[in-house]
């Protein structure tokens, strides 16, 4: 036994030490199980397992980083690196791109990212002559997404009444003949979505048991981190990978199951047993991360769901304090609010700006607390939303980066094939990707074989215009062949003229646009000393595959240290910070409302997702409401999210919920108000001074626009600048 094992409870170390047979590690949020993950993983190689013998997967990239990273600490950097460890994505994208004869794709396919499969899905709605209104791009695309989880080919969506009767009753009946040539398409680009990169390997063992035999014998042992949140493919993958030796470890808790709208079924977990009846199950019961009066909170929300195993979590920590509830006017009072209460615990308590983290239930949250920290100095990061990667000018380079890579990627191809302009009109485009279907094949052979077959009769002009596109791109590959990562890069950016045309535009979003493409320049820089380093390859190839299976988490840069943490709660899963505010707690935001009917499944899901929001916070956590918000343009009145109601009192301390001044009466007077100040015991479902009536609000409206116009609304707290309202939704 090594001196690591010491940082193990007994529990944790019975987990670690049962290397071989199923184990299924079930616990509560902070219990350590990432932890066992880690260190079950360190003591294998200890004991002389291969690193290359052992595949875990992770929920994010950060995760597997961040566990490589301490594995290395414990066995050295040099076996480490050998790790099969990386989120579902990674790992089987690196596996299909080895056995891609197999499956009839070249080894260098191209991952369409989201928006890539919408838009490909917007092109077929289009040439089906289908209204875009009922047949909506993104409800389509989840559609297939659902397919492709649950393995359903296009074929056997097509053989299946149940789900072809769905789809009538949703006025859809046409999704799988989309779905059939969304599948065609991608083929024929040479391209796979995510959900592909699950369903190809998945079919791919079933249809070749030499290849699964390949890889049974190659990964002695499997692991899984958050494994209520695997989909039916992810699943199946597991099992048939650890069918021979069945040495499987999975850690999870039932009651952080988050994403079944994206398919993640939880059954997975309550199957274990059964799929594994010699399995071992470890209950892990302490929680290491947050104080007891944090835990205790959480295990009251949670008690609410009746679909859940029985689990105990304590803590030994310090009790801590009561979790404070902010109740705010309006969402920017809100914003402000938290902004203060991090200025002030920042300078009172010397925590550092990344001690802090703001969870919402949706992206479109951010924006005020954005606003809301600038305007105090605090520096912060934002995960999600509209990522750096998915930013105008950053997709059209890396389009280019793609057709020199796949020049079959056909959505590529059309975002640059006349970007810069190079005078190749729609028309054309739209005439070559006809042919292109017409003969199904790629937009790219259609263009390469221009010179000897004109399929659209093209003018002479036109035929030149675009084989001069051609040769640039086959310059590119050329040239990728036989350099590194950022000289290809570089050599991209110049030769396309994108970098000129964006430096001789001198408005504002012009320099950000250029700014931009040096920062991915930078980060291409890094990617190549980094690869250089570790001795991993360090082509524009490797460099995009690193970049299509990001994760929402994985967007940390450098300069991003000592920020405060702006995120869904999606996207905090598994991480830990010591001051965690949960926002915009409000009825029809938090529990959210979207696509869920009112079901008791979905309400319970959204209160894991409130569980696993709390259970992020170490020292200290706060909940903040609106009593008005801005939702789409509307001004919304809100009451307190029910979840408020399901913690037991004495883990609030709602000491510091102002009294509402009447909205109506404050939005009048003009002035600033001083709120007065009042105690409260319990939650109110009905936030006083919320509007009953659809005349008063009307009126609010009406004096908010006219206050807009005279811009002055004045915010109400004492001893601080007034600011304004923001009412520029109005
Ligand atoms: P989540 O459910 O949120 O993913 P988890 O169960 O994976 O949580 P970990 O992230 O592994 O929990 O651990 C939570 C925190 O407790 C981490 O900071 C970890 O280092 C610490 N921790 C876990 N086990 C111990 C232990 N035995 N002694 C001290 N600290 C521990
Ligand atoms: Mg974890």
């Amino acid at each position: 036994m090594f001196d690591y094992l010491q940082n193990l409870n007994e529990a944790q170390r019975e987990a670690v030490l049962r290397t071989e047979g199923p184990a299924l590690v079930i616990a509560g949020a902070g219990s350590g199980k990432t932890r066992v993950l880690t260190y079950r993983i360190a003591n294998l190689l200890k004991q002389g397992a291969r690193p290359s013998s052992i595949l875990s997967l992770t929920f994010t990239n950060k995760a597997a980083r961040e566990m490589k990273e301490r594995i290395a600490s414990v066995v050295g950097e040099n076996t480490a690196r050998y790790l099969w460890m990386g989120t579902f994505h990674s790992i089987f994208a690196r596996i299909l791109r080895v056995e891609h004869e197999t499956i009839g794709y070249p080894s260098n396919f191209t991952i369409y990212d989201s928006a890539d499969s919408k838009s490909l899905i917007k092109t077929i709605i289009k040439s089906f002559q289908l209204d875009d209104k009922i047949y909506k791009p993104g409800v389509v695309a989840s559609r297939i997404s659902m397919a492709k989880n649950n393995l359903i080919t296009p074929s056997a969506y097509e053989n299946s009444s149940e789900i072809r009767t769905a789809d009538k009753s949703m006025r859809m009946p046409q999704i799988v003949q989309i779905y059939k040539e969304y599948a065609k398409r991608c083929f024929l680009s040479g391209a796979m979505d995510f959900d592909d990169l699950l369903l190809k390997t998945n079919l791919l063992f079933r249809d070749n048991p030499e290849i699964l035999k390949k890889y049974q014998e190659r990964f002695g042992y499997v692991m899984v981190d958050e494994y209520q949140d695997t989909n039916y493919s992810q699943y199946l993958i597991v099992k048939k990978l650890a069918a021979a030796h069945k040495n499987i470890c999975v850690v999870g808790d039932d009651a952080q199951s988050i994403y079944s709208f994206r398919g993640a079924r939880i059954e997975n977990i309550l199957n274990f047993k059964s799929d594994y009846p010699e399995h071992k199950v470890f209950k892990l019961e302490q929680n290491y991360r947050s104080t007891q009066t944090i835990v205790n909170a959480a295990n009251s929300i949670i008690a609410k769901n009746k679909r859940q195993i029985p689990k105990k979590v304590f803590s030994e920590n310090a009790t801590g304090k009561p979790i404070k509830l902010i109740s705010a006017l309006t969402d920017n009072e809100e914003g402000f609010m938290v902004a203060q209460e991090i200025a002030q615990l920042q300078l009172r308590d010397h925590y550092k700006y990344e001690d802090f983290a703001i969870l919402y239930r949706t992206n479109m949250q951010s924006r005020i607390f954005e606003e809301s920290l600038r305007k105090r100095n605090i520096p912060y990061k934002i995960y999600g939303g509209l990522s750096f990667y998915q930013r105008k000018e950053i997709k059209d380079l890396l389009s280019y980066f793609r057709m020199t890579i796949n020049p079959a990627d056909n959505e590529a191809l059309k975002r640059i094939i006349n970007y810069p302009a190079r005078g190749i009109g729609a028309t054309t485009l739209s005439k070559l990707e006809a042919a292109a279907v017409n003969n199904e094949t790629s937009i790219w052979k259609i263009v390469t074989d221009l010179p000897t077959i004109n399929h659209a009769n093209f003018n002479k002009g036109t035929v030149g215009k675009i084989m001069k596109f051609v040769a640039l791109i086959e310059k590119f590959r050329e040239l990728s062949a036989n350099n590194d990562a950022i000289d290809t890069a570089k050599t991209i950016a110049e030769e396309t003229g994108i970098l000129k045309e964006l430096y001789t535009d001198k408005s504002p979003e012009g320099l950000s646009r250029h700014e931009n493409i040096q920062e991915l320049l930078n980060g291409i820089q890094e990617f190549s000393i980094n690869a250089l380093e570790t001795g991993e390859p360090e082509k524009l190839e490797n460099y995009l595959e690193d970049v299509a299976l990001l994760t929402d988490q994985d967007n940390e840069k450098e300069e991003d240290k000592n920020k405060v943490t702006l995120m869904t709660v999606h996207s905090s899963k598994g991480l830990e910070f010591k001051n965690v505010f949960v926002v915009g707690l409000e009825e029809n935001l938090f529990p959210s409302n979207q696509n869920n009917d009112n079901k008791p499944e979905a309400l319970e899901e959204e209160r894991r997702l409130f569980y696993v929001a709390l259970t992020r916070a170490e020292e200290n956590a706060w909940f903040s409401y609106a009593n008005q918000r801005y939702r789409w343009g509307n001004l919304d009145f809100c009451s307190p999210s029910r979840f408020l109601e399901d913690i037991d009192g004495q883990f609030l301390d709602s000491s510091g919920v102002a009294a509402q001044v009447s909205p109506a009466r404050r939005a009048e007077s003009n002035d600033d108000i001083q709120p007065e100040r009042y105690h409260q015991n319990s939650v109110r479902r009905q936030a006083p001074g919320a509007f009953k009536t659809r005349e008063s609000q009307n009126f609010f409206n009406k004096k908010l626009v006219s206050l807009k116009e005279s811009n002055k609304v004045q915010n109400t707290f004492q001893g601080d600048a007034p600011e304004k309202i923001q009412t520029g939704m109005v």
